[in-house]
C-alpha cells in the first residue's frame, strides 16, 4: 500500500482531495492510502476574512466534509519533513511528536499574511484572530469618539487607514465602509465624520488592467465613500500618526495593513530548494526539484509556465487548477500511466472584486477584450468564485 500525504487542507489542499478522490475511486483503502493533514480541523475559508471585521460569519469547514470515501484526516502541526527517512514530524494531541511515513508527500501549507515591521501598531489582516482586533479596535474608538465634541478632533479619532490596495485592501475598505457608517450613525455620531483612507505607493488600482478599467474601479470605491490615495508608500505608523515616504503625515486610530503575503515560513526549515521569495521550486509536474516523491503547489510553491514564463502568482485562481493538474499526474504515477499532464499558467487575466455587501467589480481579459461586470451580477459571481473555490454551494 502506497501512503500519500497531503499537508495542508487551504484551497490547494481540499482540491487534490477532491480530484484524487475521483480518479483513485477503486485504489483508496487497497493500494492507496491517502491522508490529509492539517492543524485545524476545518478548512479555513481565507478570502472571506475581511467579512469577520464587520460581523459574525462562519469561514470554517469541518474537514468531514471532504475527507469522505476512504479518505482520512489527521489533525497535527507540521514541524518538519524529512526527505531521507520519508517521514514528517507531526504535533498531535497533548503535544506528543510522531512520524508519519509517506512515499508521496504533497506540500500545501499555504502563505501567512506578511507583517511590515514598521508599521507595528497597524493590524496585518492575516487571521481570524486579527480580523476579531480590527473590530474590536474600531468599536472602542466609537466610544471614544463619542466624547469628543470639537468636529476636526472627532474627525482625527475616527479616522481609519487600510494600507495596501491590492484585492484584499480594495474589499477589506469596501466592506468597512457602510458598517462603520451605520455603526456612526447608531452612536449618534455624524458619518461624514468617520473617513476610511486606501493608501498605496501605485497611481492606480488594480494596475494590470487597462486604465480605463482601473479608473471605473476607483470611481466606484469613490462613490462608496472610501478615499483613495495613490502613489503614496507608508513608512511608518506611530503615535496614532500614519508617515508616509512622499512626507504626507494622517492621524488615524486604526491602522488596517494588508500588504501581501509571503510563503509559509516552516517551508524554509525543510532543506528542500526554496526561491528567492523563500517558495518551493518545482518543475512543470509540481515535483519539487530533486525530490521525485514531494510535490508543492499553492502559495508555498514556485510555479513557472515553462512556455510562457509566467509565474503563478499567491491566489485560489492558481492554486484550485494547480491541484487539479496534480491530482491526475499522481494517478498516472500511481497507476504506472504515461503522464502527459503538465503545468500550464491561467489563461484568462482578470479578478473579481467585491464592493461591500451589495455589490463586486468583476473583470476579465480575453483576446484582447475587456470584460467588466458591476453590480448585483458582479457579486452573483463573486460569491460563485468562493464557493467553488471552497468546493461549497450557495453559502452566505
Ligand atoms: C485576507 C486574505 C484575502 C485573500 N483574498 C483572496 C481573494 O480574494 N482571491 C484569491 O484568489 N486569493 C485571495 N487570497 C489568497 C488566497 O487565500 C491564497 O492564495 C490561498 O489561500 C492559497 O491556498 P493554499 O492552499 O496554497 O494555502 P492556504 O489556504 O494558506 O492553506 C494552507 C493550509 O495549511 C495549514 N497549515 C499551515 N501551517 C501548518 C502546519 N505547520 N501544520 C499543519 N497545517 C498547517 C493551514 O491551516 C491551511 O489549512 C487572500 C489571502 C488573504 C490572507
Amino acid at each position: 500500500m502506497k501512503n500519500i500525504i497531503v499537508l495542508g487542507g487551504g484551497y490547494a489542499g481540499i482540491h487534490l482531495i477532491k480530484s484524487l478522490k475521483n480518479q483513485l475511486k477503486n485504489e483508496i483503502g487497497s493500494s492507496v492510502r491517502i491522508i490529509l493533514v492539517d492543524k485545524n480541523p476545518y478548512h479555513f475559508r481565507k478570502v472571506l476574512l475581511f467579512k469577520v471585521v464587520t460581523e459574525e460569519v462562519q469561514i470554517k469547514i469541518p474537514f468531514e466534509h471532504y475527507c469522505s470515501e476512504g479518505i482520512e484526516f489527521m489533525q497535527g502541526e507540521v514541524l518538519n519533513v524529512d526527505s531521507t527517512s520519508k517521514n514528517v514530524e507531526l504535533k498531535v494531541e497533548n503535544e506528543q511528536v510522531i512520524n508519519l511515513p509517506y512515499d508521496y508527500l504533497v506540500i500545501a501549507l499555504g502563505s501567512v499574511a506578511k507583517v511590515n515591521s514598521t508599521i507595528p501598531g497597524g493590524i496585518s489582516l492575516g487571521d481570524e484572530k486579527s480580523a476579531l482586533l480590527i473590530r474590536e479596535q474600531i468599536n472602542d474608538l466609537i466610544q471614544c469618539a463619542k466624547l469628543i465634541d470639537d468636529k476636526e478632533k472627532q474627525k482625527d479619532a475616527l479616522r481609519i487607514a487600510v494600507v495596501g490596495g491590492g484585492i484584499t485592501g480594495i474589499e477589506t475598505v469596501s466592506e468597512l465602509v457602510e458598517w462603520y457608517k451605520n455603526k456612526l450613525g447608531i452612536a449618534g455620531i455624524n458619518p461624514e465624520h468617520g473617513e476610511i483612507l486606501l493608501l498605496d505607493p501605485k497611481e492606480h488600482l488594480l494596475d494590470i488592467a487597462p486604465l480605463k478599467v482601473c479608473e471605473k474601479l476607483e470611481h466606484k470605491l469613490r462613490d462608496l465613500g472610501v478615499k483613495f490615495i495613490p502613489k503614496t508608500r507608508v513608512r511608518e505608523y506611530k503615535e496614532n500618526q500614519l508617515h508616509c515616504e512622499n512626507g504626507a503625515v494622517y492621524s488615524v486610530r486604526t491602522c488596517i495593513v494588508t500588504n501581501g503575503l509571503s510563503a509559509n515560513p516552516l517551508i524554509k526549515k525543510m532543506g528542500l530548494p526554496l526561491s528567492e521569495h523563500n517558495q518551493l521550486i518545482v518543475n512543470d509536474i509540481y515535483c519539487v526539484n530533486g525530490y521525485n516523491n514531494i510535490f508543492a503547489i499553492g502559495d508555498c510553491a514556485r510555479v513557472v509556465d515553462r512556455k510562457t514564463n509566467q509565474i503563478d502568482s499567491m491566489t485560489c485562481k492558481e492554486a484550485v487548477p494547480q491541484a487539479q493538474r496534480l491530482g491526475k499526474i499522481l494517478t498516472n504515477l500511481l497507476l504506472n500511466r504515461p503522464n502527459k499532464v503538465t503545468h500550464k499558467g491561467f489563461p484568462v487575466k482578470g479578478y473579481g472584486i467585491s464592493l461591500g455587501p451589495h455589490e463586486a467589480f468583476v473583470w476579465a481579459q480575453k483576446w484582447g477584450i475587456d470584460f467588466v461586470i458591476t453590480g448585483k451580477l458582479g457579486l452573483r459571481i463573486r460569491k460563485m468564485t468562493w464557493d467553488q473555490a471552497s468546493l461549497v454551494t450557495n453559502s452566505k
